[in-house]
């Protein structure tokens, strides 16, 4: 069937009703992501920089960072790049910078340690810049695990220190990034105006927004079977999320796994996400998918969806809606 949905690859991913959907992917890693680009892809939604930085023996230098960032940018060719700032921590250890925590997922990762290192922060951030200007690119960067509005003013702040810096060398060829935050640790679900005030854009993070609702430990196998992205709960908040997205004007796109799942890809549409980032290998299927379903047969499988009061519940119906496409 993989040969099937890649027939369509070179089409773009339009619902039956003619609603645009702009599939990105996830990458991390550079090999591969010339070939990932090759097709369909509308550019690279989530480039999770923490693992180059983790394949390393120490912090790399800013000139090293800007080989690696300019690779990535080169790969997509003139299609938008959102790169992501170091995301350590949690389930992301740095060999050469351990971090022993009793609770590692509530603890010192993404945006927190960087504004605790601006040192480090500033070299990450004047070499994506640096990149970007050297690529001509359409770069935007992406903040992980922000919890507060201080955190956004704190990190803007450097945000701005080095973009002047930028300027003082390349003048007017410098361009500013747009800057977003992952929208993945539940409170900001309720601060979405202020949000929309002093950012560009949020992408939502179903994996740790999942895991912080829930308060299950993505990782942990023992209470795995609770990890449910498909809670009625979820799904609410994903659709609230989206709806004041709206209401604020501010650009929303979902870069958690759930937007590489039929399912997820399917509810997420109906909610009226229309920038879905996934990994490579599921975007041919996706794409065949949102290809054969209308926005408004969507819209009933949501009603539907959102009044069952397990995530099981959920799956089921969905996975008759999938069927009935046949
Ligand atoms: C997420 O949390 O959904 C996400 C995309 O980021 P990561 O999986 O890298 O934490
Ligand atoms: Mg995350």
């Amino acid at each position: 069937q993989q040969r099937e949905y890649a027939s369509e690859l070179h089409l773009p991913a339009v619902t039956q009703d003619e609603k645009r959907i702009h599939l990105y992917i996830n990458a991390g890693l550079l090999s591969g992501v010339e070939n990932q680009l090759a097709e369909a892809a509308d550019g690279i939604g989530l480039y999770r920089s923490e693992i180059p930085f983790m394949l390393e023996q120490r912090f790399p230098s800013e000139s090293a960072q800007v080989k690696v960032y300019r690779q990535v940018l080169k790969a997509a060719s003139g299609r938008p790049v959102v790169m992501r700032t170091l995301d350590v921590g949690g389930d992301k250890p740095l060999p050469y910078f351990p971090i022993k925590e009793e609770n590692p997922s509530l603890g010192w990762r993404g945006v927190r340690f960087s504004l605790d290192h601006p040192e480090l922060f500033l070299i990450q951030l004047r070499a994506m810049m640096t990149a970007s200007v050297v690529e001509h690119a359409q770069l935007s960067i992406l903040l992980p695990m922000v919890s507060s509005i201080d955190e956004i003013d704190m990190a803007l702040a450097y945000f701005e220190q080095a973009f002047e810096e930028l300027q003082q060398e390349y003048g007017s060829q410098a361009l500013r990034p747009k800057i977003g935050i992952m929208l993945e640790v539940p409170v900001l679900l309720f601060q979405l105006e202020e949000v929309a005030q002093r950012v560009d854009f949020v992408s939502v993070g179903s994996n740790d927004l999942t895991q912080y609702l829930l308060a299950v430990d993505r990782n942990n196998p023992r209470v795995s079977g609770l990890f449910d992205a498909y809670h009625p709960g979820i799904l609410r908040a994903l659709r609230r999320a989206r709806i004041d997205c709206d209401k604020y004007g501010l650009d929303v796109s979902v870069c958690g796994e759930l937007a590489g799942e039929p399912m997820g890809a399917l509810l997420l549409v109906a909610m009226g996400y229309d920038r879905l980032s996934m990994n490579q290998g599921n975007l041919a299927m996706i794409n065949y998918l949102l290809r054969r379903v209308s926005c408004a047969e969507l819209q009933n499988l949501l009603l539907q969806s959102l009044s069952q009061s397990e995530g099981q519940d959920v799956r089921e119906v969905v996975r008759e809606f999938l069927m009935s496409l046949g």
